[in-house]
Formats: C-alpha cells, structure tokens, sequence
C-alpha cells in the first residue's frame, strides 16, 4: 500500500513512524507551515520509502508572504524527494485565514507547481465553487495533481478529473454517514483513485476514536474494495500504480 497523505511528523508515538514505514511500500507526508515543512524533508531524507510534499495549508497563509514561497521554491529544488507542492488550497469550513489570503496563496502554489514541474496536492472544504474556477483558471496541469481527502460533491470530481487530477479517499470514506462520499467514490474511475490516511486525522471506522496512522490504511483499503466489489489486491495495484505514476516515485527502489 502506499499512503499518499499522511502527517508524520504529528503522530504522537514516534514507534508507530519506524511501524509504518516498515508495512506500505511508500507514504507521503505533509509539511504545512514553516516548521512541518522542514520536518517532512527530514522525515523523507531518513527513510528511503518516505517521500515529501510541501507547501503552505490555507490555515496556515496568514502569517505568510511572498518570500515564504520563494523559500518554499528553494527546499524543494534542493530536495529530490520533494515530489509535490502542498497541501495548498481552500477551507471556508473553518475560515480561520481570511478567504482573500487563501486565494492569494492557493494561486502562487499552483504557479509554483507548475513551474518546478510537480503534481499539486489541494485541500478544498466547503470550497467546491471557489476552488474549481481557481483550479480552470490555471489549468493546464502537465505534472497533475491530487484532490486530497475528497469531501467535495460528484461535479467538483468530474471537473477536477476533466482537468487531469486524481481523488483521493480517507478514512471518512468508512464512516456510516459517508453516503455522499460514497457516491463520488462509485464515480471516479479507478485509474484516477488514490487512498490516503491524513493521519493523525480521520482514523478509519475500525479504528475510529484512536489516533490514525499509515498501517491503518488497510482498512479504507479493505471497506473499498468491498464497497466497489473489487479484489483486495488488485485494488491494491491499481491505487498503488496510480500513486507512483502521480508522485513519480517508481523511479525509487522500495520495499
Ligand atoms: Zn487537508
Ligand atoms: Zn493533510
């Protein structure tokens, strides 16, 4: 399995970080402000299945400027396995960061992208409109992109997919008020679906209450495949194949 969202750095347990990435063949993890960025380039550069993606959260643009991408610009050239920009992108959800400043820097993360040809990972909550006429704006995407922890409705799928992203499922997906969630998944097609833990968070039913981590991610795994009525192993495959073409990380040897 690969893990392509996961928060490292948050997990409590620093056990469960060597636990994880001794079961999935590779994991993604975030850095979101200053300081989880530096933590997710350290974290890639200790395991060799370990991989980052950095950027600047829309909870995290307030106290940010222009330079802070600049420096974001530079970590990234500097570090080959940076494999992608963010999460970047909008939560009016929780409008802890003025909307002006989200859009401010959801837009400078996709010219950022764009310009270090890598794949771009957005947070969209209770944003669907917004994000997808920012998203059209800058479209085309060579290097892709993934809509992670989907939350959004079937057209924010159908769109995002129209312009080359992925969706990416979490833990949310196994809970039971999730039928809203479950019809998008029904929808997407399968050579465009990843899976995802964002662990600390969302930890899947199963385990629901606990803190989330990378080796739970069999269980969204497990409740997809049965909800799609797809082989276990060969969804496996199928979103493991999709991670490494997105991220391009098959070019590394992993476990
Ligand atoms: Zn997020
Ligand atoms: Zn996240």
């Amino acid at each position: 399995m690969i893990d392509t969202h996961a928060h490292l750095d948050m997990l409590k347990n620093k056990d469960d970080i060597l636990e994880s990435v001794n079961s999935l063949k590779a994991i993604i993890t975030i850095g979101c402000d200053k300081e989880e960025i530096n933590k997710a380039v350290e974290l890639s550069k200790r395991f060799d299945n370990v991989f980052a993606s950095i950027g600047f959260h829309p909870y995290d643009v307030n106290d940010i400027s222009d330079k802070d991408i600049e420096n974001l610009k530079t970590t990234a050239e500097k570090n080959s396995k940076v494999v992608a920009i963010g999460e970047t992108g909008l939560d009016y959800y929780r409008e802890i960061t003025p909307k002006e400043k989200q859009v401010y820097f959801f837009e400078r993360q996709l010219e950022l992208a764009k310009e270090l040809g890598l794949p771009v990972v957005i947070h969209s909550r209770s944003a669907d409109e917004d994000t997808l006429k920012i998203l059209e704006k800058h479209s085309p995407y060579p290097d892709s992109g993934v809509m992670h922890c989907f939350g959004g409705g079937v057209e924010l799928m159908e769109k995002t997919v129209e312009l080359g992203f992925y969706i990416s499922f979490a833990g949310n997906i196994t809970y039971p008020k999730a039928d809203n969630l479950r019809n998008v998944l029904k929808k997407v097609p399968l050579d465009r679906l990843l899976i995802e833990t964002d662990c600390p968070f969302l930890a899947p039913q199963k385990k629901r209450g606990k803190e989330n981590k990378p080796v739970y991610l069999i269980y969204t795994l497990e409740f997809i495949s049965e909800f799609l009525g797809i082989d276990k192993n060969q969804l496996e495959k199928i979103t493991e194949n999709n991670a490494e073409k997105l991220f391009k990380i098959n070019k590394y040897a992993t476990v």
